[in-house]
């Protein structure tokens, strides 16, 4: 049964069949075709008692379970806000998953520690955040949102004489949570998380493109967590930082943007209009894995109130070893945990300040083309494309709903569906550095074909 880590064999199978995948999977269907899903059920196996054959394991894997998978490395998958993966990213993965480093701490990985030292730095450097600010790297934004709001939330407590984490949440001090009717529901989630609940939440009103209205915000004051958005999850769309945040700061509030994806637009000039004061907040959270292109489960937590921060996540025990090197536990709820920044910092270190602007001009310019394009072909676009997303519908919630249906069996692209404003629309979110104008006229066509075929039965 022992196995060898440098059996040569084993991993030279499996980059194979990744190399396999990656030749086939760029143009096939976006979505695993019906065969392919009927295979899965070659999954369903009791528990083995006997050891398996290792490179056999990996071969039903790959007969399985690659076709079973959503294209998402190709350039034609718009669901969710999903980013496909830059190849100096992936590879760097590859080789990290071998070091297999545990790195809440400086001693137990300093190779990560030092990485994570210097993505922290370039991070606040994109992001034009104080020099003050630290990052925590966790798995996505879910668990970047929680971060910054437990941060604010002990930070608010502590200045009314309230250490939540001694005294919990029973009896403390009043404070506000203030939000956008069309915040993210991982928000909400954190919020609940942190023993809030949705009914003492007060939002403010927002506008037709998800937008806070900053005339509806309730009156702020230093016992405010207001959150923000930088990427409204349909739309697209940025909370109006210019005019909301000097507002907060006036009122000593405690302000944490939400930019899973849009945050990164920070990374041009061009959208200057959309990120103008989103620096002044207290807290940002954003994923490597949407707009940045980098493998799964890469979050960030910036905060420039470290103490708060790290009060409200770091462990003790008479084990842990925190020392003078930078300690990545101090910022994540994780204790353990993989080598992640590592991937972002490949990513960031291979696109340059040039190539990351290049990155979120490309997807919003292909959006821009993607809007062109349907409303040229009958379709209505139902948002500002400021930045990668497009709501698009039919003439009616019935023939959207059909359409898409039809697109998401042709193979040819893959999208998502929401309700907004009261509306079934089709989210198309371009989110993978991998997509061409190619890809999106292949992809429009295919919207065609699917409206023709409704409009003729
Ligand atoms: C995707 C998203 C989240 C959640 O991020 P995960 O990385 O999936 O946990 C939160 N907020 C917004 C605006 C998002 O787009």
């Amino acid at each position: 049964m022992f196995l060898e880590l440098k059996d040569k064999n084993l991993f030279k199978k499996a980059g194979e069949y990744a190399l396999e995948y990656a030749e086939t999977a760029l143009d096939r269907n976006v979505f695993p075709l019906e065969e392919a899903i009927k295979n899965l059920n070659s999954f369903n196996e009791e528990m083995p008692v006997a050891s398996s054959d290792a490179v056999s394991i990996l071969d039903q894997l790959h007969k399985y379970g690659s076709p079973g998978t959503v294209s998402q490395i190709g350039g034609r998958y718009f669901g969710f806000v999903d980013g496909g993966v830059i190849p100096a990213s992936l590879a760097v993965k590859w080789l990290t998953d071998f070091w297999d480093q545990n790195t809440p701490m400086y001693i137990s990985s300093p190779v990560v520690s030092k990485i994570e030292s210097v993505v922290e730095k370039w991070l606040k450097q994109i992001f034009s955040l104080p020099e003050k600010t630290v990052a925590g790297f966790v798995s996505g934004s879910s668990m970047a949102i929680l971060c910054g709001l437990a941060a604010a939330r002990f930070r608010i407590l502590e200045k009314q004489g309230w250490d939540v984490n001694k005294k919990g949440l029973a009896g403390a001090p009043p404070f506000r949570i203030v939000l956008g009717r069309q915040a993210h529901g991982t928000v909400i989630k954190g919020l609940a998380l942190l023993g809030i609940g949705s009914e003492q939440l007060e939002f403010a009103d927002v506008d037709d493109q998800g937008r806070i209205i900053p005339e509806t915000l309730p009156i702020l004051d230093e016992r405010t967590i207001l959150i923000l958005q930088a990427g409204q999850v349909s739309t697209g769309a940025f909370d109006p930082f210019n005019k909301i945040m000097p507002i907060a700061e006036a009122a000593g509030s405690w302000v944490h943007v939400d930019g899973a994806f849009g945050l990164w637009a920070a990374g041009s000039s061009r959208f200057n209009e959309l990120t103008n004061y989103m620096s002044k907040a207290d807290s940002w959270s954003a994923d490597g894995h949407k707009t940045l292109n980098t493998p799964y489960d890469s979050g960030i937590i910036l905060c420039t109130d470290r103490d708060a921060l790290s009060s409200a996540l770091h462990a003790t025990g008479s084990y842990i070893i925190y020392g003078e090197q930078r300690d990545g536990m101090l910022f994540t709820p994780e204790m353990s945990r993989r080598a992640r920044a590592v991937e972002m910092w490949a990513a960031l270190k291979f696109l340059g300040t040039s190539g990351l602007a290049e990155l979120v001009e490309g997807l919003h310019e292909r959006a821009v083309q993607f809007a062109e394009e349907f409303k040229l072909q009958g379709f209505e676009v139902l948002n500002d494309v400021v930045f990668n997303q497009v709501l698009v519908t039919c003439k009616d919630d019935d023939t959207t709903k059909m359409v898409l249906e039809l697109v998401q069996q042709s193979g040819e692209c893959w999208c998502g569906n929401a309700k907004w404003n009261g509306q079934y629309v089709i989210r198309v979110s371009v989110c993978s550095w991998a997509t061409t104008e190619v890809d999106v006229s292949r992809s429009v066509m295919a919207f065609v074909d699917a409206l023709r075929k409704v409009e003729n039965e």
